[in-house]
Formats: C-alpha cells, structure tokens, sequence
C-alpha cells in the first residue's frame, strides 16, 4: 500500500529529482481466497463503491475485480459532463448528492481529478420545450439546486458564434446549472483506485469474472480467470456488461445494451466556457482543457457489446452540430470511439438486492453513469455494508418495473434506446 501523499511539496521535491520518486498509484494486487465483498467490475462506479466501503463503512477486506485494466470500460470513454439537473424526486436528491461529493472528491480522495464547474447549458427551441426547462428548473430549485433560465440574448452573449440567425430551429433560449461542468474521467478511475487501495482494497486487473457460485440459493463467490474467489457478499457493477454477468446467476436483466460514440477534435483556442447541448437534435458539446472538441449525440439503435459504433449516428451527430455551429465543420476530428451503454427500461439506474441472496445489483446508468459515480459509489457502499437503501436511492428498486414504479425521466416509455 502506497502511503504518498500528493501535495505541493510532493510535486516540488519530485521535480529536484526528475520526477523519478513517483510510486506506482496502486498495487498489482493478486487475488486472495476470500473477502468479505467482492466487486465486479473496476469502472468509475465498481471503484467509488470499493473506496466508501472502506472509508465510510469500514470494510476492508475487498476486491475489485476487472476483466481487463482500469480506466478501459465508460469511466474511461465518457465525454466528462457532471450535473444535478434532474425533475423526478426519484432522481433530483441523488443527483444533488453526487454533485455535492464532486465538489469535494479531490480533497476528499487527495487527487487532481480537475473538477471544473463550468456550467451546463440546455438549449431550447420551442415554447413546449421552454415551458418543459421552467418546470425542470423549478424543481430544481425547490430542491436547493441551482438553475437560471437564459433567454435567446442571454444564449448569445454567452455563446456568440451559435448559429442565431438563419437555425432551422431558432435557438430561444436556454437552461443553465452553473455548478455543472466536466471533470476528467479517467483521473476518477485513477483517484479512486488509488485511495481504495491505500485503505487495504485489492485491486485485481486482469481477472475476468466467468461464474457467479451459488450455494442453497446464496452466493458465496466467484469463478474468475485467476481461479475461483469466496466472498460473502458479491456486487456487481459491470455498467454495459450488467445483462451478461447477471446472468450467470440466472438473472435476467430489464437491461439492453447499446453503443455510445464520442469524437474529439484538434486543439484550439478556447472559445466554448461551458458544456452546451442542442435541443433540437442529438449533439452536445464542449472544450477539454488542451482545447479539444469534446462532442457526441445519440446511442447507436441496436442492441450491441461490442466497444466501437456505426456510420449512421456519426452522420447524425455532425449534422447536429453543423447546425447548432457550423463553424464546427472547420475543425479536424482527431479521434472517435464507442462504450457500451446499459441501457434500462425507464432510463435510470438500479442498486438494490437481486433475488440471489447476497448478490447486489449496481446497473441501468444508461449514459448518465458518469455524473452519478461518487454516489453510486456511496449508495452501493450502503447498501452492501447495511443491507438497506441509503436514503438518496431508495426509488433505484430492481422490482420497480413489476410494480408500475419507473422513473421515466424523459418521459419515453419503455424504450431503452430512447431514453
Ligand atoms: C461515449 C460516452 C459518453 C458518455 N458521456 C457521459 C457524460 O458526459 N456524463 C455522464 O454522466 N455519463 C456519460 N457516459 C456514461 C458513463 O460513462 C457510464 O454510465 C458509466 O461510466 C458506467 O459506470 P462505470 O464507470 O462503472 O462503467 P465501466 O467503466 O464500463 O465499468 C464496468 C467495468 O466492468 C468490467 N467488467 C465487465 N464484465 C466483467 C467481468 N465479467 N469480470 C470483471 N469485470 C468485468 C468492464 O471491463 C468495465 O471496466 C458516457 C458513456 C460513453 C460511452
């Protein structure tokens, strides 16, 4: 276990000796035969999950297992937007936990995960979706939770280059959380893991889970690739993989998994100061601290576990943006990649128990996963630890979809590749 603390006099004492006194972030942990939880799935949320149950709860006797190495799933793949910005009950206390857990995740973890609160900005187009902004930003801020509606001036002081004056969808104005913003994802992945780590949590890359072993109907470990682990309690948090795992326990999941693309430009000058998404088509966007493009838009429409997407969305993605900034058509696109979205049947998440005794569910997070880590993390942690919901996710019940109880925040139905 590293002990090393990253601080200013850290940094300069390294750089008097050529930054050649770094330690490793985490061990290369072996697998031990048996924990008292073992996580499946070292993402953003496996990881969070791993951390709070060692700081908050105490357990420490606890691996995170992961097929491959940690920052390859979606906490690694995302394009970096955190917000609180939510309208059902259901969703607003959560959300509001985990942004306020970003705003303290760097102290908290001792890492730079550059949080940046640059706001988030929810373009609208038509009275129907202005009306639909002032009622989410009313319930927004009966809950404490900041929103500001801009009209189209506000939009354009703010965002000169949109295109305002020949749109085929006229922007009308916008929705603004200042809180939210960006923080770079796979220093989540590193943060957490790192201080996971330092509290005694074995990280275990390269182990792939292959059965889920189950005793008189409880769980008591896991089958992996680096041989078979006893556990008492086994969490899964295998995001875009939740379906294929649960179902090594016979589970079958109200998940379906779809590909979601993101594509970054060349670095430019700075010209975009918050994260900005357009209303009348699938295409949001933002700018990365060495001023890159950040952008994407809609899931691939087909059930996929494959990591890399299709033409048809890049088409539809690019015409989004051409029409919200056609300046955008001038910039070179760099790169372009796929994660793999689960996909639940009302678009939000699930952490509860499953059926199996002692085999708990972390899924659903759609492409909304990103935002909620630190208190997917903090719930799943709970409810591992105490066997009950925390109070902030007590609507993410697996049974809610028998019981009419979706939390439809989009108002789609049940069309996973809709919501
Ligand atoms: C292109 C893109 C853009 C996105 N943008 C945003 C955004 O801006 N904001 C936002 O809030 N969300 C966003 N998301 C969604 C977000 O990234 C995910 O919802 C979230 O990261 C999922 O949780 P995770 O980090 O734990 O997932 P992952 O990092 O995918 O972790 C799951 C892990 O489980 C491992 N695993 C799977 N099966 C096994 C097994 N059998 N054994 C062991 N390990 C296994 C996988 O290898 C993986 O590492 C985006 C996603 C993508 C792909």
């Amino acid at each position: 276990m590293s002990s090393e603390r990253y601080s200013l006099f850290s940094l300069l004492r390294e750089s008097l000796r050529g930054h050649t006194g770094w330690k490793p972030a985490w061990r290369k942990a072996s697998p031990q035969a048996a924990y008292d939880i073992v996580i499946v799935g070292g993402g953003g949320h496996g990881l969070a999950t791993a951390y709070y149950l060692a700081q908050r709860y105490g357990i420490r006797r606890v691996a995170v297992l992961e097929k491959g190495w940690i920052g390859n799933g979606n906490i690694g793949r995302n394009t970096t937007i955190v917000r609180s910005n939510y309208l059902l009950p259901g969703n607003t206390p959560f959300y509001e936990c985990s942004m306020k857990l970003w705003e303290g995740l760097e102290q908290d973890i001792n890492y730079n995960a550059m949080v940046s609160q640059r706001g988030v900005l929810n373009l609208f187009h038509n009275d129907a979706q202005r009306n639909a902004y002032i009622r989410r930003g009313n319930a927004m801020r009966l809950h404490d939770i900041d929103a500001e509606l801009l009209d189209a001036s506000a939009v354009r002081a703010k965002l000169p280059f949109l295109n305002f004056d020949d749109a085929r969808f006229p922007i009308q104005g916008g929705l603004l959380q200042r809180r939210g913003g960006t923080v770079r994802h796979d220093a989540v992945a590193w943060g957490y893991a790192r201080a996971a780590d330092k509290l005694g949590v074995d990280i275990i890359e390269n182990c792939e889970v292959t059965g889920i072993t189950i005793t008189n109907g409880r769980v008591t470990g896991v089958e992996t690739s680096r041989g078979p682990i006893a556990a008492s309690k086994v969490g899964l948090a295998c995001a875009g993989n939740s379906s294929r795992v649960a179902a090594m326990a016979g589970l079958r999941l109200p998940i379906e998994s779809h590909v979601l693309q993101a594509f970054v430009t060349e670095g430019l000058k700075p010209f975009i100061d918050c994260v900005t998404t357009f209303g009348a088509g699938h295409f949001y966007i933002s700018q990365s601290d060495k001023g890159g493009l950040v952008f994407g838009g809609d899931i691939d429409g087909y059930n996929s576990y494959a990591q890399r997407g299709n033409m048809p969305v890049v088409e539809d993605v690019v015409e989004g943006g051409m029409a919200l900034m056609p300046r955008i058509g001038r910039a070179r696109l760099l790169r372009q990649w796929g994660g793999l979205m689960d996909m639940s049947m009302d678009g939000s998440p699930i952490i509860d128990r499953t059926p199996v005794d002692q085999l708990y569910l972390n899924a659903g997070w759609c492409y909304g996963g990103f935002k909620a880590t630190p208190a997917s993390g903090l719930c799943f942690a709970h409810l591992l630890a105490r066997d009950e919901p925390h109070e902030v996710a007590t609507a993410y019940r697996l049974d809610r979809f028998g019981r009419g109880a979706v939390i439809d925040e989009k108002g789609m139905g049940a069309q996973p590749n809709l919501h």
